[in-house]
């Protein structure tokens, strides 16, 4: 996922936690960025937008429970990760095959 635009420079300081010195939401509210269920998580994202450091906000908070890491918000890509009902389906179908083969 690329998330710099090429005509924007990096940190130069690459320490594990550097990067926040360099986060638009630095002195907002933090709750911004962990809306409850139901509440407009868009203002959050547009802070996200032209934030430096997308990519290493993202990999920091990929094991996060909740919360908008990096511009995205974890629920939308757990979704997003998940197979989709189709593929499930098709998967079933398969092990079911499978298992017929097998049997017969
Ligand atoms: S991408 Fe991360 S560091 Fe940047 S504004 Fe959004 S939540 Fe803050």
């Amino acid at each position: 996922m690329a998330f710099r635009d090429s005509s924007q420079n990096p940190p130069a300081d690459r320490s594990e936690t550097a990067w926040q010195a360099y986060a638009n939401c630095a002195g907002l509210d933090p709750a911004m960025f962990f809306p409850e269920r139901g509440e407009d998580h868009r203002p959050a994202i547009a802070v996200c937008a032209s934030c430096l450091v997308r990519a290493e906000c993202y990999e920091y908070g990929k094991d996060e429970q909740r919360g908008i890491w990096g511009g995205v918000s974890v629920y939308a890509d757990r979704r997003r990760s998940q197979p989709s009902r189709v593929h499930r389906a098709e998967r079933r179908r398969q092990r079911k095959a499978a298992s017929k083969d097998r049997t017969s």
